[in-house]
């Protein structure tokens, strides 16, 4: 199984998804860029998630809020003072670890000693910069490890210019920053990473049944996303978090878990953050952070249920889920059509005759108006069959070959990467031929 990782990180590099970042120059430790069909596949990730739970309905609104903010921000929410997690170092090969993710009384994973961990340390995961010329104390910031705290801090900006009415939401997707100790395997952990999060403000619940009906649905919305983006309910785990293991003001988390091939981890996290947030924000910063229902004026403040989900996890999840070598001589991406970098490829039978290359570039035009198919690659090199494996590996659902007969009859091959059929179209029908199949 841990032989897949090889396979998707090795895939990822030979075909543009994801490359070693600044790898000219010998790298940088776990730090990824996404290529050419890696930024078409996170891009129809976060469109997708925004399209469902922003556009979708009318209960959320987006935000997309500063990378960096007052460093109050995170004294209130306690990132200063608790984000941390244990650290041991090796005092052999001074190799460091997250304490919690190594078995202290084994050998070290790096050097192989045995007994030279010391006692762990806090260790705080906030990334520091300088804003401004001077590198002092007073110019620290930190990147944000999160991008719920910006909603929080925007809850009253939003109310006062929308007509958000409880229960409603407030959704973001961005970069996050966390110096994790130990970053690895792949896009799973780094240091720098993406997330999608919602932060959905619902009455003060008189009753733990009134929050719990709340957490319950946005379970269900978590379940019926990773159903549509293809992830096979026996590879998830949802882990209720018990007392005691939990952020001490949230009354129940649900840790979904997906088997990588080096473990079972999380995948995304859903909490029940109570009033914890806002209280805390109205009380550093002495705003009143209330919320007055439009029908009693009773003022109040929200509680929230927050669902959060990382993009770099989906993009490896989706990837793990689609990666098959099962048949002979080809690998095949079998991603959703949603996800899949490119919709379709236009192939003129053979790259010397102008005849084949100018029809099949005017099919090309002809699919690039319907914004739904776009977008489309093309490839005249080699033969059909290898331009078949091509697109197979990366996830292409449809290929549309130009041959002899098109220029007589206008139809056009059209070949299923699943079922590997092929079908005579009329060109003119491929538009609503294809947009028909990629929604089906
Ligand atoms: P973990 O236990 O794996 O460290 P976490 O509980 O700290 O994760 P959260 O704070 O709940 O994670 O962050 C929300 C989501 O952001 C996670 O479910 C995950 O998808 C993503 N995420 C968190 N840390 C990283 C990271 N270092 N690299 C990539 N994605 C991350």
């Amino acid at each position: 199984m841990a032989d897949l990782m090889d396979k998707i990180v090795s895939l990822a590099k030979r075909r543009g998804f994801v490359y070693p970042g600044s790898e000219i120059y010998g790298g940088l430790a776990n730090s990824w860029d996404y290529g050419p069909l890696g930024v078409e596949l996170k891009n129809n990730i976060k469109q997708e998630w925004w399209k469902r739970f922003v556009h979708g309905r009318d209960d959320i609104v987006g935000l997309d809020a500063a990378l960096l903010m007052n460093p109050k921000v995170w004294e209130a929410s306690g990132h200063l003072k608790n984000f941390q997690d244990p650290l041991v170092e090796c005092k052999n090969c001074h190799e460091r670890f997250r304490a919690d993710d190594i078995d202290l009384k084994k050998s070290c994973p790096n050097c192989e000693t045995i007994g030279t961990f010391t006692a762990p340390s806090q260790f705080n995961l906030m990334l520091k910069t300088f804003l401004g010329p001077a590198e002092d104390k007073a110019n620290i910031v930190y990147f944000r490890p999160e991008t719920a705290q910006a909603m929080f801090v925007n809850f009253k900006n939003v109310i006062q210019t929308t007509r958000a009415k409880l229960p409603f939401g407030i959704a973001q997707t961005g970069k996050a920053f966390r110096n994790e100790i130990t970053p690895g395997n792949f896009i799973f952990r780094t240091r720098e990473f993406e997330q999608m999060e919602i932060e959905y403000f619902v009455p003060p619940p008189k009753k733990d049944a009134e929050w719990q009906k709340h957490f319950d649905y946005w379970l269900q919305e978590m379940k019926s996303w990773l159903k549509h983006l293809g992830v096979s309910e026996k590879h998830l785990h949802y882990v209720d978090i018990p007392d005691g293991e939990r952020a001490h003001y949230s009354k129940r988390t649900v840790d979904i878990e997906y088997d990588y091939p080096f473990g079972q981890k999380e995948l995304y996290g859903l909490a029940y953050r109570g009033d914890f947030d806002l209280k805390n924000h109205a009380t550093a910063s002495g705003e009143d952070l209330t919320y007055a229902d439009p029908d009693t004026g009773e003022k109040f403040l929200p509680h929230v249920i927050e669902p959060t989900w990382g993009v770099d996890r989906t993009v490896l999840v989706a990837l793990l889920e689609a990666y098959d070598d099962t048949q002979k001589d080809r690998i095949v991406l079998r991603l959703k059509p949603w996800l899949a970098p490119y919709k379709v490829a236009v192939f003129p039978l053979l790259a010397n005759k102008p005849e084949l290359i100018k029809k099949a570039r005017d099919i090309y035009k002809l699919l690039t108006t319907s914004y739904s198919l776009t977008p489309i690659a093309w490839d005249d090199r080699g033969n059909i069959g290898k331009r078949y494996y091509s697109q197979d590996e990366i996830g292409t659902p449809y290929c549309v070959t130009v041959d002899f007969d098109t220029l007589e009859d206008n139809t056009v091959t059209v070949r299923d990467r699943d079922t590997m059929k092929q079908e005579r179209i009329v060109a003119t029908d491929l538009p609503s031929y294809l947009k028909e199949k990629l929604t089906a």
